[in-house]
């Protein structure tokens, strides 16, 4: 696929999934007149397969570890983590080199970099995205585009830094032209989260956007509805909000609100 082909994917993905966002809160018409005709548009859009829209989280069974092979040319993404003990510090470290060299599914063949995720993790909050962008797989770093800009705005809002958290996604590998991840994708990458999970122990969990909150919480509903209030996974409270990425295509100050009042009883939670 050839650079313009990618990026014109990648619009279609976008706007997709923002107009399913805008149905899913209650949108009835969406005013078209400000986008350009239709027959200006010299590039056919091509055909763009039908994503997978099941988040429901993997059964335990599904996850055998397969010994990974080296891929040569996967960058080792820097990550600062503070596990509790030294076992567990090379429980992560080992976690990290696997994900850094996984191919168990097909996202590893249009990677660059796979982004096992990174933070300091100081107040034990752990962030769940959705899968890495164009900036990250080049990178190998979590949330370093201009999703990532937004989110450390969020972060500073309620005075938290990425020293304080520790950030990852759903899937490690980049969904070509930013599409969804497929189901079995995130099945396949399911495993690695899980044991991120058992080792940074958070004591808060914080999923931006749909699909993260879908996998987590082993649920259908709307991202509209699952925000707002804390749920439990596995004994640890999560909280879903939305992901940056909306926020920057659909800045108002509604949605603003929401997410800065989602940050809040993130921050009230670990204050006790
Ligand atoms: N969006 C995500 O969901 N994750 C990233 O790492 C970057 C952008
Ligand atoms: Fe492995 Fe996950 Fe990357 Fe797939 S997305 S290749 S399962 S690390």
């Amino acid at each position: 696929m050839d650079k313009n082909e990618e990026k014109m994917k990648e619009l279609l993905y976008d706007f997709r999934r923002y107009f399913d966002q805008l149905k899913e809160d209650g949108a009835q018409w969406v005013e078209t007149a400000h986008l350009p005709p239709s027959g200006d548009n010299k590039v056919a859009p091509s055909r763009t397969p039908e994503p997978s829209r099941t988040y429901a989280r993997p059964e335990k069974t599904l996850q055998p570890r397969k010994p990974a092979p080296v891929q040569p040319e996967g960058k080792a993404a820097p990550v600062i983590q503070k596990p509790e003990s030294s076992s567990s510090a090379e429980r992560f470290r080992r976690l990290i080199e696997t994900i850094n060299n996984c191919r168990k599914c097909g996202l590893a063949s249009t990677r660059n970099c796979a982004v096992p995720g990174e933070g300091g993790n100081d107040l034990r909050i752990l962030f769940v995205g959705e899968g890495p962008g164009a900036e990250e797989d080049r990178s190998g770093r979590p949330f370093v585009g201009r999703s990532g800009q937004l989110l450390d705005k969020i972060l500073a809002a309620v005075s938290l830094t990425r020293k304080d958290i520790f950030i990852t996604n759903i899937v490690k590998c980049r969904p070509p032209g930013n599409r969804d991840p497929h189901s079995e994708e995130v099945i396949a990458c399911w495993p690695y989260l899980e044991e991120q999970i058992k080792i940074l122990h958070p004591r808060v969990i914080v999923t931006l956007g749909a699909p993260a909150a879908k996998t987590l919480l082993d649920t259908n509903s709307g991202i509209g509805r699952l925000r707002g209030r804390f749920h439990d996974y596995h004994g640890i409270p999560l909280l879903p909000t939305y992901h940056p990425a909306y926020l920057l295509r659909s800045y108002t100050l509604e949605n603003r609100k929401k997410v800065w009042e989602d940050m809040k009883m993130v921050r009230e939670f670990i204050e006790g």
